[in-house]
């Protein structure tokens, strides 16, 4: 009963995300970090019963009569997260979008916002959505199993820098092989050539993976938290289902993307490998921002190909795939203006409408 009643709710659930097109924007406010961080920016939370807005306080202005005021900045998304939110928190709010992969589609998930918001602490971290996913995804295949449902559950971990592609889990001096997209047009789906792959037959692996990740990090730079700040880190999970009674078959895909810090740094500011970084950088995010502006426009032409981090995610933006974007921000004044950009940016992408997916679930012997 209790795996009728989830699969239902999962059918359920994605009938809603059909109705309200396919791409989701929820913003994350982190906390200050203890004393230090006292200069907080003028934020409030209007509607805290539905917690989808937020409203910023701009810079002082003067006015010639010398009074000084504040201009509101409104934001709206699908759910806005305060301060004193928990992981826990907002896996809650994503577990049914993480759980669709496993009924066949491609999904993706984002963390997008300046250095220092809370990308690798909502992704990343022990207690973040990559550990918290692929723990829930593996009781939902336990529980499927008594459906005759077989799954496969196979990750990796990558980086994007500098428009290269490396595998997060290969030692750096080992890291000879190119790593190479390649995509099934068929099948929707992408793997990556020489790229390793962990079986994850026991949910503990991911721990094992996210730590290696992190260690291979710092190996390839002195400053590895800069560098992590500077490169994409995306957590592919790869899910295979078929049912052992009926023959209907599944192949799903999770991506979790840590990006690069938002903030633009000035061309001015940066010379030599820093330019090349920095324009990597602002080239890669405003591709994705095209790209999923050519979905919402229905347009002919998705311009996948104008960056790797694009490239590589092509099946799983737009056409059979759902995509979530976090917009994370700092709670302070000194960041009010990037804070401002990046939920510009979110607003953008938050009234784009992308339509319907479709799974990939297949009847045996269907087409
Ligand atoms: P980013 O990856 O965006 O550069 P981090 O996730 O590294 O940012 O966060 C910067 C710092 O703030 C880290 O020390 C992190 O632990 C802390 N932090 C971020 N978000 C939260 C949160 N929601 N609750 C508590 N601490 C947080
Ligand atoms: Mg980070």
């Amino acid at each position: 009963k209790l795996i009728k009643e989830e699969t239902e709710r999962r059918v359920l659930f994605n009938k809603y995300q059909e109705l309200k097109g396919n791409i989701r924007v929820m913003c994350r406010v982190r906390p200050p970090l203890g004393a230090l961080e006292e200069d907080r920016a003028g934020m409030s939370f209007p509607d805290e019963k539905t917690s989808a807005e937020i409203v910023l306080a701009g810079p002082e202005e003067r006015s010639s009569l010398g009074v000084v005021s504040r201009k509101n900045y409104p934001f709206e998304f699908d759910r806005v997260f305060m301060p004193a939110s928990q992981n826990e928190e907002v896996f809650g709010e994503i577990s049914q979008l993480v759980q669709s992969a496993l009924d066949g589609y491609n999904v993706c998930i984002f963390c997008y916002g300046q250095t220092g918001s809370g990308k690798t602490h909502t992704m990343s971290s022990d207690d973040g959505m990559i550990p918290r996913a692929t723990h829930m995804i593996y009781d939902t295949i336990t529980k499927l199993k008594e459906k005759s449902w077989e799954y496969t559950m196979e990750g990796c971990f990558v980086e994007v820098y500098n428009e290269e592609l490396n595998d997060l889990l290969v030692p750096n001096e080992r890291n000879a092989k190119k790593l190479e997209i390649r995509h099934d047009e068929a099948r929707k789906q992408t793997t990556i050539i020489n790229c390793k792959t962990v079986k994850l037959s026991s949910p503990d692996v991911v721990e094992t993976m996210l730590s290696e990740a992190q260690k291979n990090r710092s190996v390839a730079a002195t400053k590895a938290n800069e560098r992590s700040s500077r490169s994409h880190s995306i957590f592919i999970l790869k899910l295979v289902g078929k049912n052992l009674a009926t023959g209907e078959q599944c192949e799903g895909t999770l991506n979790l993307v840590d990006l690069a810090g938002s903030e633009r740094l000035k061309h001015s500011q940066a010379e030599g490998d820093r330019m090349k970084e920095t324009q990597n950088i602002n080239k890669s995010l405003s591709c994705l921002g095209d790209v999923i502006e050519a979905l919402g426009r229905g347009s002919g032409h998705i311009p996948y190909r104008n960056s790797k981090l694009t490239h590589l995610l092509q099946y799983s933006l737009g056409g059979n795939s759902k995509t979530l974007m976090f917009v994370m921000v700092s709670p302070l004044e000194v960041h009010l203006k990037e804070t401002l950009t990046s939920l510009r940016f979110a607003t953008k992408v938050h009234n784009t409408h992308i339509g319907t997916a479709k799974s990939t679930k297949k009847i045996k012997g269907g087409d």
